[in-house]
């Protein structure tokens, strides 16, 4: 094959803007025959247009500098991303010019005046040297292409781990409603049960936490903003997490000090911060240590305040602690997992709520405290102000008691179109256990069928099934059934706004996020119930 010669590279361009006498012809000759590729331009149009396109130097007479072009040429330059700085070399008639040229340049301030005559060893020099400046520019702009690139795809696994990892925790969250509607028999079994229920709540968190701190970090969070009380969000959370137990299983004194706040939020938004917050005190403080967790008003802010005696944190890691996988190395906090996730998440939830949160420590064993401060919306004013001290935490939220009797009025004819094993039997095992009828599909096509075959009362259907998605199977269902002769629920890890706008355009009545709580399932499934009759 016959060799093509290789086309230098646009970036290996020398452009030269010189619009009287030959010196652009001239200049292009010395450099062509230094193997070095060379490009006259007629006007600093077609200049400005071939420095877009890439170019090493550009070599300029003073003559074509006038006050437009030296205008244009440092926005063009000001265009270019942080990485460049486009070496110029000017050619002047010398003396007092190449000070006002210079000056003129400013901040353009990569460029070297020649005075004419101009040598050709200073020339070629001068080039040279730009040209091996102007290398190393095009390196560093490939590498944070490729650091960017990097970045971009390891979101995108974020993203996506945490979405493969709903799968899982469903099947598991699904068995142990099982275990608990059968009934457990001894009280190891109970024990057994609560483990599991635990640390499936926590990975749980966990999960949620990963794909949000992505979320955040892609900017895709919309805040569902009210008038928030950060004292009720306070107490919601450590109801929910039953934190004053899990406090104590720690050996911890966990002490309560609140008073109304009003700001305007996003109540789960904000549980998420005060919540990551607690729970942190409660992981990094040793047995027989206390926290604090605080609510007040202090001049025009709602500031929470969360206070522990443990670990602390020592002044080199402190400005680093809200970074994305940041973990102070120390036994406790091994031992007790985690993702580095739930601070970074904190001060991005925080922000968007035009709030701040700091972090302090007198330094290892000495404790650390949280602060957060959020705008206010009111003064407190739904009960008398100032009141400070313990309130009560309300009764621990009854953990899933054995035969808890959901779904006590099954009765439906349910099809789950899951292609996750472990997920669509524990399921069926549980929807049975409240006297449904279910069939099984595994994939989105036999999905289809059967929901045509055995028009189901309802057909609780994955999004993402291998070859036809849920969204298609919604979609051919309804084509053939219209919209009220089935109830379609979605259930999936695509928990985003955009997932579930396109989930109810396809066709589908509800939308549930993996792992389905089986208490709400059985909710909704008692509303059907009803409306079917
Ligand atoms: P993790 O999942 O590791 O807890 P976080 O982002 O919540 O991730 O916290 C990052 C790091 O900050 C933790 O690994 C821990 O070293 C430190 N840290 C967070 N909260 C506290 C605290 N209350 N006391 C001491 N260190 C803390």
């Amino acid at each position: 094959m016959p060799e093509t010669p290789e086309t230098p590279s646009l970036e290996e361009r020398i452009l030269v803007l010189a619009p009287t006498g030959r010196d652009a012809t001239l200049t292009c000759q010395l450099l062509s025959q230094e193997g070095l590729c060379c490009l006259p331009c007629l006007d600093e149009g077609t200049l400005f247009l071939e420095i877009e396109q890439g170019a090493a130097v550009a070599i300029l007479a003073e003559e074509a500098l006038l006050p437009w072009t030296l205008h244009t040429l440092v926005e063009v330059l000001g265009r270019q991303g942080p990485w460049s700085d486009l070496p110029l070399i000017v050619f002047t008639r010398g003396g007092g010019n190449s000070e006002s040229i210079l000056a003129a340049l400013g901040p353009v301030s990569n460029a070297t005046i020649l005075e004419r005559p101009v040598r050709v060893s200073t020339l070629l020099s001068s080039v040279k040297a730009a040209l091996r400046a102007r290398r190393r520019q095009y390196q560093v702009r490939d590498l944070l292409d490729r650091q960017a690139e990097a970045d971009r795809r390891k979101d995108e696994f974020l993203a996506m781990l945490g979405h493969e990892l709903r799968n899982p925790l469903a099947a598991i969250r699904n068995s142990l409603w099982v275990l608990d509607e059968v009934g457990s028999k001894t009280e190891q079994d109970v024990r057994q049960r609560e483990v599991i229920a635990r640390q499936a709540k926590h990975l749980v968190r966990m999960v949620d936490d990963l794909l949000d701190v992505s979320r955040v970090t892609l900017g895709k969070i919309i805040l569902k903003r009210q008038t928030v009380d950060l004292e009720e969000v306070a107490s919601r959370c450590l109801n929910e997490l039953d934190l004053a137990a899990l406090a104590a299983s720690h050996g911890l004194d966990l002490r309560v000090e609140t008073e109304p706040v009003t700001v305007d939020g996003d109540p789960v938004r904000l549980e998420q911060v005060i919540c990551n917050l607690v729970q942190n005190a409660i992981k990094y403080t040793p047995r027989g240590g206390s926290l604090t967790l605080s609510v007040h008003s202090e001049d025009s802010e709602g500031v929470v305040r969360v206070r522990d005696t443990g670990v602390g944190i020592s002044l080199e890691m402190l400005p680093h602690i809200f970074e994305p996988f940041t973990q102070v190395e120390s036994s406790r906090s091994r031992s007790e997992g985690g993702l580095g996730l739930g601070l970074p998440l904190v001060r991005g939830l925080v922000e968007l709520h035009g709030g701040r949160v700091e972090a302090r420590s007198d330094g290892p064993g000495r404790g650390s405290e949280f602060i957060v401060r959020f705008p206010l919306r009111q003064k407190p004013a739904r009960r008398s102000t100032g009141r400070s001290g313990t309130w009560p935490i309300a009764a621990a939220s009854p953990a899933a008691t054995p035969g808890n009797g959901h779904g006590q009025n099954g009765g439906l004819s349910i099809l789950i179109v899951e292609d996750n094993m472990d997920g669509r039997e524990s399921l069926r095992d549980l929807l049975e256990i409240w006297g449904h009828q279910v069939e099984l599909a595994e994939n989105g096509l036999q999905g289809v069928e059967r929901a045509l075959a055995g028009q189901p009362d309802v057909a609780l259907i994955d999004i993402g099934l291998p070859g036809l998605d849920g969204n298609e199977v919604a979609r051919r269902i309804r084509a053939v059934f219209g919209t009220d002769h089935m109830s379609l629920i979605a259930m999936t890890g695509y928990g985003q706004p955009e997932d579930r706008r396109r989930a109810l355009q396809a066709g589908f009545d509800s939308y549930l996020v993996k792992p389905v709580d089986p208490a709400h399932l059985a909710r909704l499934l008692a509303e059907l119930r009803a409306v079917t009759g």
